[in-house]
This record gives structure tokens, C-alpha cells and sequence, in this order.
């Protein structure tokens, strides 16, 4: 299995690219922030535990979000793969995913990071809001709040992943093909391994 996580600030791109990449490698997209916001509409006890902190642009606890994840994966018996967006955002959610995997005898393959810079996140953040629906896109506080979480309480897992020599930063500026590119080129290399 190939099992990748998606990483980066919010609007650096993740969601974009692992709508290309799950066709291109036949691989099951599970978007926490998809999920979360699909519960919301339906009004969900999920959803309602979620809403409060996804408007503030707070993480929801490890704990909810822990168990939505694994329930998503074992939806999917059977698959080639995951590309993981949006999770794991918390140590204890890289634990977790760690456990969860190494139960169905499978790992973390690699972290692919696309890099960003704050300034370029926020306008497009802003510019995504204008069409996304997505009240957490709207409100420039709100869209600073979440730069802000990414670095204070997620950042951290690039070490977490460097450690294990899973780490790939890639240049998250350009066209979306461009980039689609330089991911390819690093699952291209992991897929011979
Ligand atoms: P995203 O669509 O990934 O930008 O996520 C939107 C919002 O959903 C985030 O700002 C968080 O409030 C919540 N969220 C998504 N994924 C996670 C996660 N792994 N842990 C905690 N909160 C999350």
C-alpha cells in the first residue's frame, strides 16, 4: 500500500492536488475538513461537536477527530492506498494514524509537504472564499487563526516525519500542474521502492 500524507498550511494546495493525484494513482482521498464540513450540512452529532471550533479556526479535540479517521479508513477494505489531507494536524493524530495503519500490517509511506509562504496563503484563502461557501475562508481573522494553529500545533510534524526519513518538502507555488508534477515525481520514486 501507499499511503500518503498530504501536508501544509491551510491553502497551500492539499485538497486541489489529491483530487488529481487519487485518480492519477488510484488511491482513497480522506479529507478531514471534507468530512467535518459534510457532517455539518447533515447536521450529524459529529458535525455539531465540530462546528464551534472549524468557525473559529481551532482544531477540533484529537479525540473526535481520531475516531472519524479511523471509521473513514475502514470504510475502505481493500484499497491501494490512502492520500491523508488535512490529518494528521497533532502528535497524538500521528500516533494514531501510526497505530491504525501498522494494524492493517501497512505504514506511513511518506509526508509530502507543499511549502507556501503566509502571505500568498491568505490571499488565496480569500480569494477561495468568494466561491467555496466555506465561512472559515471568509473572515480574515479567522483564516489568520488557522495560519497561526498550523504553525503553533502542526508545523511540529514535519519533524515527526523527518525523524523517520519519511519527510518531502516541495515548492507549493505555480500552476496546479506544475505541481502536480513535482508530487508525481516524489510517488513516482515511492512506488518503486
Ligand atoms: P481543512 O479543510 O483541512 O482546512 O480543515 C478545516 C477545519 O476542519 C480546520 O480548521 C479544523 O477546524 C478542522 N479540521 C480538519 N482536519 C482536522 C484535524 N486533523 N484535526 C483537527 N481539526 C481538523
Amino acid at each position: 500500500m501507499t499511503n500518503l500524507v498530504l501536508f501544509g498550511p491551510p491553502g497551500a494546495g492539499k485538497g486541489t492536488q489529491a483530487e488529481i493525484l487519487k485518480e492519477k494513482y488510484k488511491l482513497i482521498h480522506i479529507s478531514t475538513g471534507d468530512v467535518f464540513r459534510y457532517n455539518i450540512k447533515n447536521e450529524t452529532e459529529l458535525g455539531l461537536s465540530a462546528k464551534s471550533y472549524i468557525d473559529k479556526g481551532q482544531l477540533v479535540p484529537d479525540e473526535v477527530t481520531i475516531n472519524m479517521l479511523n471509521a473513514e479508513v475502514d470504510k475502505n477494505e481493500g484499497a491501494n492506498g490512502f492520500i491523508f489531507d488535512g490529518f494528521p494536524r497533532t502528535e497524538a493524530q500521528a500516533d494514531a494514524l501510526s497505530v491504525l495503519l501498522k494494524e492493517k500490517n501497512t505504514e506511513v509511506s511518506a509526508m509530502i509537504a507543499l511549502e507556501v509562504e503566509d502571505q500568498v496563503l491568505v490571499e488565496r484563502l480569500l480569494e477561495r472564499g468568494k466561491t467555496s461557501g466555506r465561512a472559515d475562508d471568509a473572515d480574515e481573522e479567522v483564516i489568520k487563526n488557522r495560519i497561526k494553529v498550523y504553525y503553533d500545533e502542526t508545523a511540529i510534524l514535519k519533524e515527526y516525519y523527518k525523524k523517520q526519513d519519511k519527510y518531502y518538502g516541495i515548492d507549493g507555488v505555480g500552476s496546479i500542474d506544475e505541481i502536480t508534477q513535482r508530487l508525481s515525481a516524489v510517488i513516482d520514486e515511492l512506488m518503486k521502492k
